[in-house]
C-alpha cells in the first residue's frame, strides 16, 4: 500500500521547487530560509485534504514554532535533527484542527512550552471547534473510502474518466484521511497560555519575532509571524496555495483585503503560507487580494440590485479569477468551486447585508 501511494504521489513530488534542502519525514520536507529559520513545507498534492506547513525559529537558547499540524510527531524528530535547544513558545496562526491538534505533542515532548494564539480560541476550540471536529471524525472515512471506490473504478467524483492528477490528488488525499483518524481523536486541546489580541513582540537574544494581528479573513483568529530583520512571513491561513481556503461560517472575505494589504505593506522576501510551497514574491498575494475585493463589491452591487442570495449566485462572474486560479487543472478547478466560489460569495453577501 505505502510502495502504491508512493508510486502515485511521485509525480507531484517532482513539480516541488528545488530548493529543499533535505528530505525530513514523509509528507514534508525542510527548506532553511535564513541561518536558523527552518520551514517545514508540505509536499503533498493539491486535494481537497491538507495539514499546515510549520516554522522552526531557532534563537541563541530556545525554539519558537508556528502551528502545530498533524504530522507534529514528524516535525518534532526532524527539529530535534536540527537543534537540541527547546521549545519555548508554539504560535497558533488559527484555531483549525490542522495548525492547533499538534498541540499535545509539542507539550508533551517540551512541558515548559507556552502557546500562543489569538484569545478566542479559548472559547471556539471546546466549542464550535469540537462540534467540527466530531464532524470531521465522523464524515472523513466515508470520504476516503468514496475516492478508493472512485480510484478503483477510474472515475472522478464528477463520474467522467479520472486524470493522472486527479488519481495523484485522490490518493493524496486518502492517505490524509488516515494520518487525520491516527492522530486527531482522542488528542486533547491544549488551550493558548498567552492570547494576542494584537501585536506581541518577542526579543530572542538579537532576532525580533512579531506576532501579528492584521486583521481577519480566513478566521476570526488570525494571527501571523514576522520576522523584520529575515523579511520572512509565516502567513497561516491568510495565504494559501493554489487555491485559498475559504468558509462560509467562518471566513470574512470583505475584510481579507485590508489583511493581505497589510501583509504586502511588509514586503517580506518569503511567505511561508498555511498550505503551499514558499513563496518568494507577492505575486500571488495580491491575486488572492483581487479575488476577494472583486467578491465583495459584486456582493454589494448585487444586493443594491435587489437581489435574492439564489439570483445573485447566479449572477455572479468569477469565470475570470477561475481560470487565473485554476488554469487547466481540474483538481484546482474543483477547489476553486468548493473552497472559493460557493463560500467566500456566500461570506461577502452576508457581509453586505450589515
Ligand atoms: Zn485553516
Amino acid at each position: 500500500m505505502r510502495a502504491v501511494l508512493a508510486y502515485l504521489l511521485a509525480p507531484a513530488l517532482l513539480l516541488v521547487s528545488a530548493a529543499a534542502t533535505a528530505e525530513a519525514a514523509p509528507g514534508f520536507r525542510i527548506e532553511t530560509l535564513a541561518p536558523g529559520v527552518h520551514a517545514a513545507v508540505r509536499t503533498d498534492p493539491p486535494g481537497l485534504m491538507v495539514d499546515a506547513n510549520c516554522l522552526f525559529i531557532v534563537n541563541d537558547e530556545d525554539v519558537i514554532v508556528v502551528d502545530a499540524p498533524e504530522a507534529t510527531a514528524d516535525l518534532i524528530a526532524a527539529l530535534k535533527g536540527l537543534t537540541d535547544k527547546p521549545v519555548r513558545y508554539v504560535v497558533n496562526t488559527h484555531w483549525h484542527d490542522d495548525h492547533v491538534i499538534g498541540n499535545a505533542q509539542w507539550r508533551k515532548a517540551w512541558p515548559d512550552a507556552q502557546f500562543i494564539a489569538h484569545p478566542s480560541l479559548r472559547d471556539y476550540l471546546p466549542g464550535t471547534g469540537a462540534k467540527n471536529r466530531a464532524g470531521m471524525i465522523a464524515g472523513a472515512p466515508q470520504a476516503a473510502a468514496q475516492m478508493r471506490k472512485q480510484l478503483d473504478a477510474g472515475k472522478n467524483l464528477a463520474g467522467a474518466p479520472i486524470s493522472d492528477e486527479e488519481r495523484t490528488s485522490y490518493a493524496s488525499d486518502i492517505a490524509l484521511v488516515a494520518d487525520y483518524m491516527k492522530v486527531v481523536p482522542g488528542t486533547p486541546d491544549v488551550l493558548p497560555d498567552l492570547g494576542a489580541a494584537g501585536d506581541l513582540i518577542l526579543q530572542r537574544g538579537t532576532r525580533r519575532i512579531e506576532i501579528r494581528r492584521v486583521g481577519r479573513g480566513h478566521t476570526e483568529a488570525d494571527l501571523v509571524v514576522w520576522l523584520p530583520q529575515e523579511r520572512i512571513l509565516a502567513s497561516g491561513d491568510l495565504v494559501v496555495w493554489p487555491v485559498p481556503l475559504v468558509g462560509s461560517d467562518q471566513s470574512h472575505v470583505n475584510d481579507w483585503p485590508a489583511a493581505l494589504d497589510a501583509l504586502l505593506a511588509l514586503k517580506p522576501a518569503a511567505v511561508v503560507p498555511g498550505h503551499g510551497p514558499v513563496l518568494r514574491d507577492t505575486g500571488y498575494i495580491t491575486q488572492m487580494r483581487g479575488l476577494f475585493a472583486d467578491i465583495a463589491r459584486q456582493a454589494r452591487e448585487l444586493r443594491a440590485r435587489g437581489l435574492d442570495l439564489d439570483a445573485a449566485r447566479k449572477a455572479v462572474k468569477l469565470d475570470d479569477w477561475h481560470r487565473r486560479f485554476a488554469g487547466d487543472s481540474p483538481v484546482r478547478s474543483a477547489l476553486f468551486r468548493m473552497y472559493v466560489a460557493a463560500p467566500a460569495f456566500v461570506s461577502a453577501w452576508n457581509a453586505a447585508a450589515r
